[in-house]
């Protein structure tokens, strides 16, 4: 099988929200009252981007790669994470595309730092901030986003082939059909 020119995938994540955490989003220290629980920093956002990337990369789940029962985990960076994902995509020959992205919360305001989330994400991915895209959004008070309760994020994912027709030429020299 030659090796498909984009793969598409989808991340999607929660983290209830809690006293005595920081919030860290998209790789930024967050002002606020409260911050999300978890075994790492709970980046909820930075989880939904691991999770498209090995979606897209047909590798499984954020869960199967770094269980929360393992202690090397704990309170880690989720860029750390990140980066591990971007290793593998990059050894499976593929480079972001474009990333859009949704968080889900109700407080606080998530403008001001939508730039440096971005930036913080273009720096692991090794991209362009350009071809990434976030977006906050409140859900008007409702579900556990409106109550304050928790934050989610969203996000779908498009990885392109490096070195795409190198690939399928060398393919063809092996004797495999051209589509
Ligand atoms: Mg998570």
């Amino acid at each position: 099988m030659n090796q498909p020119e984009y793969k598409i995938g989808a991340g999607h994540d929660v983290h209830r929200l809690v006293t005595g955490r920081r919030l860290i989003l998209g790789g930024k220290d967050i002002p606020f009252e409260k911050g999300l629980e978890g075994h790492s920093d709970a980046d909820v956002l930075v989880h939904a981007v691991c999770d498209a990337i090995l979606g897209a990369l047909g590798c499984g789940d954020i869960g199967e790669h770094f269980p929360d029962t393992d202690p090397a985990y704990k309170g880690i960076s989720s860029l750390v994470l990140l980066e591990n994902c971007r290793a593998l995509m990059e050894e499976r020959g593929y480079a972001v595309n474009n990333l859009d992205c949704i968080v889900f919360a109700e407080r606080p305001k998530l403008s001001p730092h939508k730039k440096d989330m971005e930036e913080n994400l273009a720096r692991v991915l090794k991209t362009d901030p350009g071809l990434l895209n976030i977006k906050a959004t409140t859900t008007e008070g409702l579900g556990f986003t409106g109550r304050q309760e928790g934050i989610a994020a969203q996000c779908t994912l498009l990885l392109k082939a490096l070195n795409i027709e190198t690939q399928n030429h060398r393919k063809d020299q092996h004797g495999f059909k051209s589509l």
